[in-house]
């Protein structure tokens, strides 16, 4: 049986809307054969996950997405096939989790003022035992009817310079790189298109991402288009750096996005599994 890779989902331990259990098996069902779970700054969902995966037969793949700011951008870095264990990675993730409950409660007091009360209690609601995320006060404020989609939501109130955004210093490049590397993983910048960087920027970038250890670049998510496949192409040369697919699925009511629904690596691109090790 050929392989089928998507190394980059979300699961109920963050955004997603799947537990670790109906992911493995909703990918299953979608011919995936190797899987990470990337979690926005935890691991929490990977021990379920592996249980289902081994029950599926498929091979589970140590994932996370860690928050980074670069320049006063947001930055993503996945991380692939590291010791959940290690205690370096979730020293470093531990301050990001308590970054995101005070960044919470300061985005609910931003809500409040502007007459949304009960923000904070009804995302840690909803969150559980999860990483809070603003897509879970996207999804707050689309409840009680403040907005229509959640994309109004970030761009009325969560988006960048909007009245409940706070501006959050996570970890750097470095540090995040660091912790999956010495882990014993991969480091990955996700999805690359989405910071609408010029091309000197992203020049600047990805040369101080390789700098810092990082080996390999998402080329294909779940909504490339074939020309951001061939942008991204001549930057991986240029940096002689693997190439990384992932969906980014979030939502089973997302038609957009679907785990496994990916183009394929241009074949001049090395792939980021032969970075695995054993
Ligand atoms: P956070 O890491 O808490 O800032 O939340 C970021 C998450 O919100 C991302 O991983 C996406 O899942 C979601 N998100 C960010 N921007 C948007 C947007 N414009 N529309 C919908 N979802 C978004
Ligand atoms: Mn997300
Ligand atoms: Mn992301
Ligand atoms: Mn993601």
């Amino acid at each position: 049986m050929s392989s089928h890779y998507d190394l980059h989902c979300h699961s109920t331990a963050s955004d997603g809307n799947l537990s670790p259990t109906q992911l493995i098996s909703r990918a299953h069902q979608q011919g995936v054969t190797h899987l990470a779970l990337t979690d926005h700054d935890t691991t929490q969902g990977l021990a379920e996950a592996a249980i289902a995966a081994a029950e599926f037969k498929l091979n589970l793949i140590p994932g996370i997405e860690i928050s980074t700011t670069w320049h006063s951008h947001s930055l993503h870095i996945v991380g692939l096939n590291f010791n959940p264990l290690d205690s370096g990675l979730q020293a470093g993730i531990k301050n990001l989790q308590n970054t995101r409950v005070e960044r919470a409660q300061k985005i609910a007091e931003k809500l409040a003022k502007k007459h949304i009360p009960d923000a904070y209690a009804a995302v840690c609601k909803a969150a559980a035992s999860g990483m809070i995320t603003r897509s879970h006060f996207a999804d707050f404020l689309l409840k009680q009817h403040h907005v229509d989609t959640q994309q109004e939501a970030f761009d009325r109130y969560l988006g960048q310079g909007k009245p409940a955004y706070v501006s959050t210093h996570w970890a750097s490049l470095e540090e995040a790189i660091g912790w999956i590397t010495q882990a014993g993983g991969v480091a990955v910048l996700a999805h690359p298109m989405r910071y609408k960087l010029s091309a000197n920027w992203m020049n600047r970038l990805l040369s101080h991402f390789k700098e810092v250890g990082g080996m390999a670049v998402e080329i294909v998510t779940g909504r490339s288009s074939v020309d951001e496949i061939k942008q991204l192409e001549l930057y991986l040369k240029r940096y002689e750096l693997h190439g990384s697919v992932g969906s980014d699925f979030h939502s089973s009511t997302n038609q957009w996005v679907e785990l496994g629904r990916l183009k394929s690596i241009p074949e001049r691109i090395k792939p980021v599994w032969e970075l695995f090790s054993a």
